[in-house]
């Protein structure tokens, strides 16, 4: 903390020169690429080689812009505070990234984006998706105890961004409604979504059609902490994982607000028309980056319990940017698809295409 009595004895003019100083150097500062490895160096919670995880590292001399250097003794890769982070290889200034942290706060198309940083739009798409990569981290150490409201959530498939030499091909379904006994929900991705009495939330896609016991144990047996009450619609599938996971289960019918015992879905249900709006403003999210939507709303609602509005941007670039997890253009436009698609659409006629 800044000591007080150090400005006591000046005068406003004097105060005033002194705060243009300050304001001059922030400013330099803030437009430097550089600075975003520092802040990284700040933010990181294992300083270790970015390759091979080893902590046995050296200090290896300074870029030209000042930056530290450090080599792996383990793999004798040599890297800086950056490699592998979000900021890796970005040539964009600290400034930049704030105000790009800014517009996701604030949802912005990637095109407002880009033309309120006065950057290329493809750039707007690469640093978005190198965002929410490090945001499934989040997800990643998310633990729900307590008393847990669980719930699934339904998206259409949606293809977009996806090359025409790999889209499935279909002709007309071999069988409609009735005849099937699989339904049209064979059609969705299903999210598994669960809130817990802390506030945590979490969102993952676990597969198509209607959600399994399978789905269940693969998604919430690392997740949801034994011992837990587990408050869910009446779906069978969901009492086997409760008696495997030693969760007391509280059943709530649909149609009713809740259960004999007095608990409901109020909190589940909430956030699923919240992640609704969320993905609303953003036109058609392709379903192999839909995950990475979801944990963006479950980061940022995270921050609406947690942090004033104004210092959102800023505790959300800080964690970001602390995290390894990069990753380059050519893996974003080339991502699979988190379900499979052929699976998703096996009761129509599929022929590979022949197309380019
Ligand atoms: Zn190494």
């Amino acid at each position: 903390m800044i000591d007080k009595t150090l400005f006591e004895n000046m005068l406003p003019d004097e105060l005033q020169t002194f705060m243009d100083f300050l304001k001059s150097i922030l400013t330099d500062i803030s437009s430097k690429s550089s600075t975003t490895t520092k802040l990284a160096n700040r933010q990181k919670v294992n300083h270790c080689c970015p390759y091979c995880f080893s902590s046995y590292i050296v200090k290896d001399g300074h870029s030209k812009s000042g930056v530290q250097r450090y080599r792996c003794k383990d793999c004798k890769k040599r890297f800086n505070d950056a490699t592998d982070t979000l900021c890796s290889n970005s040539k964009l200034s600290y400034e930049v990234w704030l105000h790009f942290f800014e517009c996701m706060i604030d949802k912005l198309s990637l095109r407002k984006t880009a033309v309120k940083l006065n950057i290329n739009k493809n750039t707007t798409f690469a640093m978005r998706h190198k965002v929410l990569n490090a945001l499934k981290i989040f997800r990643e150490k998310i633990v729900l105890s307590g008393k847990i409201q669980a719930d699934e959530l339904y998206k259409s498939i949606n293809l977009k961004g996806t090359r025409p030499k790999n889209m499935p091909r279909f002709s007309k379904p071999r069988q409609t409604k009735g005849g099937s006994k699989r339904g049209i929900s064979d059609h969705q991705v299903c999210i598994a979504s669960a809130t817990d009495e802390w506030d945590n939330i979490y969102f993952e896609i676990v597969g198509v059609g209607p959600i399994t016991t399978e789905m269940i144990e693969k998604t919430f047996s690392t997740v949801i902490k034994p011992g837990s009450t587990l408050i869910t619609d009446c779906k069978s599938s969901y009492e086997k994982f409760a008696y495997n996971h030693n969760l007391k289960l509280q059943q709530v019918k649909s149609g009713t607000y809740q259960n004999l015992a007095g608990y409901n879905l109020a909190e589940i249900n909430g956030l699923h028309s919240n992640v609704e709006n969320f993905l609303q403003s953003f036109v058609g999210v392709s379903t192999k980056h839909l995950q990475g939507y979801l944990d963006w709303f479950s980061y940022q609602k995270y921050l609406t319990y947690t942090v004033e509005l104004l210092k959102q941007p800023q505790v959300m670039m800080n964690y970001v940017i602390g995290q390894i997890a990069s990753i380059n253009i050519a893996d974003i436009y080339s991502k699979d698809f988190p379900v499979d698609i052929c699976d998703a659409y096996s009761h129509y006629h599929f022929s590979p295409s022949t197309d380019i």
